[in-house]
């Protein structure tokens, strides 16, 4: 019969490199605490309209890339693209802000998106992302941006880009949003066929295009920034100033305006020259009005996410994937299958001692066990040989140095 395929655009992670995902759950959970973030986990699939209502019906992901399908009871139900809308959801849901006007969480799991398969692009991938509800306040970007940058330190990364920009309150975007209007349709002819269209349902995902020809024109496009008003403008330096006041790096880019229609004021992207044309990692926002959007009270918020796939890319590209977990701490040898229940009993000690510890369960010879345990890079074995059987010992052989005592059973409780 044929051999069953994964789905194309979604990656089995085999226990080879499963390793390096749990090195980066375990340091973005020891970060997260750091930062007094708590852990949350909503299910993978919301009602459609959670991101109907969120995302913006003109985006790439509610137009294009969402598994949206009617589940057995004809209701629409969507895999989620990103957790920001999700998870707001369930703030509202379950009254979280009721108890401190202050939330601050974190996720770490699965999003699904309809796109084209590439190195970094997946249609199953994974995002690690924080979000802090209830401050308004350029400080509040600030610690997502100082726990963003904790986090990919404490994973060994130290060269990459922060760029920022604003896209000031609504006030200040509609007026710019005119502007740009204006300008594109005096070019539209220049534009690519992809820009047009864009112009017309979203246009400051113009600005996003990576086509030459778009890249060129928008060199004259108005500039956001000069639209921001007085609020927009002391939110975003105040920002700036926080930053540079702790040495953070950053570039203000002006053309960065990221997917999602619902951020406001302050966005920003992390990008690296590790992983060739999809180079951002990582990116977020504030997003003052979704709150309301999803039917709760307004609340400000501001988060980011980080794309754990892209992550891995950059550790491998540069060489700065950890080493592999420890060999098991020891292998119990037994010469005769006559012998297990010695042999589990002696295991079974040494687990509860919290040791890392395998034996043989397919009736190799004593040799093949030995070559096994060579071959785990095990170091220390333990051997149940007749003579050790028969006494209530066993032998101790360290693999490295060859050197082999026999000690007592009772002895175990010394290893
Ligand atoms: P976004 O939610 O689009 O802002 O994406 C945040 C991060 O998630 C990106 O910077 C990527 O690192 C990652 N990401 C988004 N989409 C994909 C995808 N299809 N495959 C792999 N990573 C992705």
């Amino acid at each position: 019969m044929e051999k069953l395929q994964s789905i194309r655009g979604t990656k089995d992670i085999l226990p080879d490199s499963i390793y390096f995902w749990q090195f980066i759950f375990d340091k973005f959970k020891g970060i997260s605490n750091q930062f007094n973030y708590k852990e949350i986990r909503t299910p993978i699939f919301e009602k459609t309209e959670v991101f109907h209502r969120s995302i913006g019906e003109t985006t790439d992901i509610v137009n294009k890339e969402m598994y949206t399908f009617l589940d057995r009871g004809g209701e629409s139900i969507t895999l989620r693209p990103e957790a920001t809308a999700a998870l707001v959801r369930s703030v509202i849901q379950n009254s979280l802000l009721h108890e401190s006007n202050l939330l601050r969480l974190w996720y770490f799991g699965p999003f699904f998106r309809y796109e084209r398969p590439q190195k970094g692009r997946l249609r199953q991938f994974h995002q690690y992302g924080a979000e802090l509800h209830g401050s308004p306040f350029p400080e509040a970007d600030a610690e997502t941006i100082f726990l963003a940058i904790a986090l990919i330190k404490s994973i060994g990364i130290s060269k990459f880009k922060l760029l920022i920009n604003s896209l000031g309150n609504e006030n200040s975007r509609q007026i710019y949003r005119k502007e740009l209007i204006k300008f594109l349709q005096e070019n539209e002819n220049h534009l690519s066929q992809e820009s047009q269209v864009r112009m017309q349902t979203n246009p400051l995902r113009v600005l996003d295009s990576k086509e030459e020809r778009d890249i060129e024109i928008l060199q004259n496009a108005p500039i956001i920034l000069n639209f921001l008003d007085e609020e927009s403008n002391l939110h975003f330096d105040t920002l700036k100033k926080i930053l540079q006041s702790q040495e953070i790096n950053f570039e203000i880019d002006t053309k960065l305006v990221r997917g999602l229609d619902y951020y406001s004021h302050s966005v920003f992207e992390f990008r690296s020259t590790m992983l060739g044309s999809q180079d951002s990692f990582g990116g977020g926002g504030r997003y003052d009005n979704l709150f309301e959007q999803l039917g709760g009270k307004q609340t400000p918020a501001v988060g980011f996410a980080f794309g754990i796939e892209r992550l891995l890319l950059i550790l491998e590209n540069a060489n700065l994937l950890p080493n592999a977990a420890n060999a098991p701490d020891y292998y119990v040898i037994s010469q005769n299958i006559e012998y297990i229940h010695y042999v589990n009993k002696i295991t079974n000690i040494l687990r509860e001692k919290g040791k890392s510890v395998i034996t043989d369960v397919s009736r190799k010879s004593l040799k093949a066990q030995l070559r096994d345990a060579n071959k785990l890079n095990v170091s220390t074995v333990i051997i149940i040989g007749e003579d050790e059987f028969k006494n209530n010992q066993f032998t101790l052989k360290n693999l490295d140095t060859s050197e082999q005592k026999i000690l007592e059973f009772n002895s175990i409780q010394n290893l």
